[in-house]
């Protein structure tokens, strides 16, 4: 058995496979596919449950990470779906091209990000499944197919957020736009209150803002603010206060007292997108695990509310957390993306490795997001039950239709998939 030991990144989730392929053709994955009775796609393995387990044969795409065409034309570039954000970045900016938005860290393959509704943060931006135009999918009897968003048939925007249910995406085309500069700042200490009121003025102030806290207190200890700058412009001063909270005067890590060494530039400096938006420098390789991670999406009216529902379990939450993040997001049209129809709020925790201590806490944090219908992040940690994770998606019984019939013997099927979409 290859591929890291069989584990997922964070090292909490041993998988079932029997055996690991990794071909380096599509045509060696139709064949793979054709002649496996269960079969899963393995991204970068950074999915913290068990999204990605197969108790048959595990494909792993690290060896189809090549840039196929950049489409000058169209504004779109195609990439094998096993290529991590931050190997097309260079490749893009280099051609004077940028993708939208990153998530936080750039080590993640275009495949798994797109099949989970990976997202970073910005009031304008939405999910980084929202930039893919076309994807190339090979389904369970090992024929290829291409769906696009301008296809009539609305497949397309069931098929994008797959979960990697529908069969192996192969190839991916995703819009891109004109690379572009951007500058980051930090402010520490930003009062809960300020949301009361200020909410959308503070989540607008940047291209990209994030909140971090720790809940030892009703404060965010930053707010990382990440600007786009004008064609070749400096960054400009940024105001010393903003709502309360102080301009950091040092670099700083998310997580209190983290040394910041790994962490993209901060201080207004200007760069290139792809090395501001992470919050992580690509060439630091992240060591494995020693976190869990849990997210929630709640409608973005209700964020105030559900952040001061939050702030209640702090005494409860802060000594199981590294750090807490609030990160807004565009509405989309993809089924099973949380932020179908509506703009988001996703409230994040990055766990210390106690899952002891966090599976206790999930349930009682979800009862607090009841109210406001948080939907769980597919690939990281949530006790919620399937029931209602399932009312949260209007969508769901397409999708289920969807999965039917791309792979009506239920070869890309795995235990997450039968007991999340398909189970009652
Ligand atoms: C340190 C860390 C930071 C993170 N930061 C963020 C963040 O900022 N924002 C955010 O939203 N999430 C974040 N995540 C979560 C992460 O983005 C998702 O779990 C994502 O799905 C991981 O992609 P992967 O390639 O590792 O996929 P895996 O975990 O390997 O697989 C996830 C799912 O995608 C499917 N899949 C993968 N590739 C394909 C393919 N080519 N065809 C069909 N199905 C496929 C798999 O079968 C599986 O169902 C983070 C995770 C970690 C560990």
């Amino acid at each position: 058995m290859t591929v890291e030991n069989n584990r997922n990144w964070a090292g909490n989730f041993k998988y079932n496979a029997s055996e690991v392929h990794a071909p380096e053709t599509v045509e060696q994955v139709q064949a793979l596919v054709a002649s496996s009775k269960r079969i899963k796609v393995l991204g970068t393995r950074h999915s913290f449950n068990s999204i990605a387990d197969t108790n048959g044969c595990h494909l792993s795409l690290q060896k189809l990470n090549r840039v196929v065409e950049l489409d000058r034309t169209n504004n779109r570039v195609t990439v094998e779906a096993g290529i991590r954000y931050g190997e097309l970045c260079h490749y893009l900016h280099s051609n004077g091209y940028a993708l939208h938005n990153l998530a936080s860290l750039p080590h993640i393959s275009v495949g798994g990000a797109v099949a989970t509704a990976t997202h970073g943060s910005g009031d304008l931006n939405g999910n980084l499944a929202t930039a893919v135009y076309s994807l190339e999918v090979v389904k369970a009897d090992g024929e290829t197919i291409v769906l696009a968003r301008d296809q009539a048939d609305g497949v397309f925007a069931g098929a994008v957020v797959g979960l990697g249910g529908l069969g192996v995406v192969t190839t991916i085309t995703l819009d891109v736009v004109p690379s572009f500069n951007m500058s980051q700042v930090i402010y520490e200490n930003l009062p809960l209150a300020q949301l009361e009121n200020h909410f959308d003025a503070i989540f607008s102030s940047a291209y990209s803002v994030s909140l971090f806290t720790d809940w030892k207190s009703p404060s965010f200890n930053q707010l990382w603010m990440k600007m786009k700058l004008p064609d070749a412009a400096a960054a400009t001063l940024a105001e010393p206060e903003f709502y309360g909270a102080k301009l950091a005067k040092s670099h700083l890590h998310p997580v209190p007292g983290a040394s910041p060494v790994n962490c993209s530039e901060q201080m207004g400096i200007a760069g290139p997108w792809y090395e501001r938006l992470p919050h992580f420098r690509m060439d630091f390789t992240p060591s494995a695990g020693e976190e869990l991670q849990s997210e929630y999406f709640v409608p973005r009216k209700d964020a105030y509310l559900a952040l001061c529902a939050i702030n209640r379990l702090r005494d409860q939450i802060s000594p199981y957390l590294h750090v807490s993040e609030i990160r807004t997001i565009a509405a989309d049209s993809l089924w099973l993306s949380p932020c179908y129809k509506g703009e988001m709020v996703a409230i994040h925790f990055t766990w210390k490795d106690n899952w002891e201590a966090v599976q206790q806490l999930l349930p009682i944090i979800e009862e607090q997001l009841k109210p406001f219908h948080a939907r769980p992040h597919w690939g990281k940690l949530f006790t919620m039950s399937p029931a209602e994770l399932q009312s949260h998606y209007e969508k769901l019984p397409d999708f289920q239709q969807l999965l039917r019939s791309y792979d009506p013997e239920g070869k890309f099927r795995n235990d997450y998939i039968t007991k999340y979409i398909l189970g009652t």
